[in-house]
């Protein structure tokens, strides 16, 4: 059984995550997407959204009966290790992601000798997308529809049209 996790911030999952997703499915028999609580980067959406996003995101995929949609704090490794996955899948869109992921993947490598990182890279048109971007976009009254599923659109939506607290 070869299990893999991919863990982020998910705030919210976009089309360009579902891509990184469904390449690893090809490589691995499970893969957890592990939804980091992160709030030193203020999520708009609170862990349990995120989940609950992911967990709709995925109802159509390809292979979803093979995805676990975890949440987790505390140090990634460590959770690797509860969920018994020796390897983290991590995307790379471009050269400007490369030095950040892979002081990371040292770190956690630093941490646990036995996990390794993966790095995928996305389709090309999904290369220039974030979910920072998304949210500026839909904050501002654009169009996401292309960029994210239908539930991520629809949350964002409402999610905005609250006063945030
Ligand atoms: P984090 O806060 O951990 O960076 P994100 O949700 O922003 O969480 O990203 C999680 C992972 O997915 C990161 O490795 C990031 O590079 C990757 N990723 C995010 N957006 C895309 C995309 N459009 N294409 C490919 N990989 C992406």
């Amino acid at each position: 059984m070869r299990r893999a996790i991919y863990p982020g911030s998910f705030d919210p999952i976009t089309n360009g995550h579902l891509d990184i997703l469904s390449r690893a499915l090809r490589i691995f028999d499970e893969v957890v997407l592990a939804v980091a609580r992160n709030e030193n980067k203020a999520p708009l959406f609170t862990q349990e959204e995120r989940v609950a996003l992911n967990l709709a995101a995925i109802r159509d995929l390809p292979g979803h009966e093979r995805v676990r949609v975890g949440c987790f704090h505390g140090l990634l490794v460590d959770y690797a290790l509860t969920e018994q996955a020796a390897t983290i899948i991590r995307g790379l869109r471009a050269v400007s992601d490369f030095e950040f992921e892979l002081q990371l993947a040292l770190m956690n490598r630093k941490l646990r000798s036995d996990i390794d990182t993966i790095f995928l890279m996305p389709k090309d048109n999904y290369t220039y997308l974030s979910s920072s971007l998304v949210k500026e976009i839909a904050r501002l009254g654009g169009d996401v529809a292309d960029f994210v599923p239908p539930c991520a659109q629809q949350a964002l939506q409402t999610k905005l049209r609250q006063p945030r607290p």
